[in-house]
């Protein structure tokens, strides 16, 4: 019999200060978890797990000192809060980013290359092996992405790319460097739910 709180779904917020945030809200109610935008300090607050999409970093991160939403952000996420970040998600939770002071929350203790792909690659797309979703390959799209230069303590590199990490995680906080709301497969952000933020699969979630 399951446990009732254990089952209980999940309120995930999706910031949406600038970026691809409707894409993952969309990915997350195909899987049944209720979803909403959050753009206020008072929707963040309602969050129990967080979304932050791809787009611009320097953008969201001054959006978010600008809304004074930054700080109480990192009080939720040190509180326990799951996030998962994607491209520009994964450089706002980096603590370093390379050659930049840009605003960003600091909490995972990877150093991250922005546009690390190269100009003339901006975009592209290929097979990830993520053993942690199975043997079947995940659709990489990548736009203007980062990698991981150096992880810290704590951190596991769950994909790398020419050998540097494109999907990492550390706790409750999950990065990607490529973006799983523009593909029709739900297995990341499932992950996320299900692993990350602990909402196990007694729920059986989408
Ligand atoms: N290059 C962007 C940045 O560093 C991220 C691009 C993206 O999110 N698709 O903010």
């Amino acid at each position: 019999m399951p446990n009732p709180i254990s089952c209980r779904l999940p309120c995930v917020g999706v910031l949406a200060l600038q970026g691809a945030f409707r894409e993952h809200k969309w990915a997350l109610e195909r899987l049944g978890v209720q979803v909403f935008l959050a753009s206020t300090l008072a929707a963040l607050r309602d969050c129990e797990a967080l979304v932050i999409p791809g787009g611009e970093s320097t953008t969201i991160g001054r959006l978010l000192n600008d809304f004074n939403m930054m700080e109480p952000l990192r009080e939720r996420i040190r509180g326990g809060m799951a996030v998962f970040g994607t491209c520009a998600g994964m450089v706002l939770l980096a603590r370093e980013i390379e050659g930049s002071v840009q605003p960003r929350l600091g909490l995972m203790e990877i150093t991250v290359r922005r546009n690390a792909f190269g100009r003339q690659v901006d975009s592209f797309e290929m097979d990830l092996e993520i053993p942690v979703l199975g043997e079947e390959p995940f659709p990489g799209v990548f736009i203007r992405a980062p990698y991981a230069v150096g992880v810290g303590q704590g951190v596991e590199i769950l994909c790398s790319v020419q050998g540097k990490g494109v999907l990492l995680r550390q706790g409750k906080l999950l990065a990607a460097a490529f973006h799983p709301e523009l593909t029709g497969d739900l297995r990341l952000h499932r992950y996320f739910i299900s692993q990350v933020a602990g909402w196990n699969e007694a729920c059986k979630i989408g």
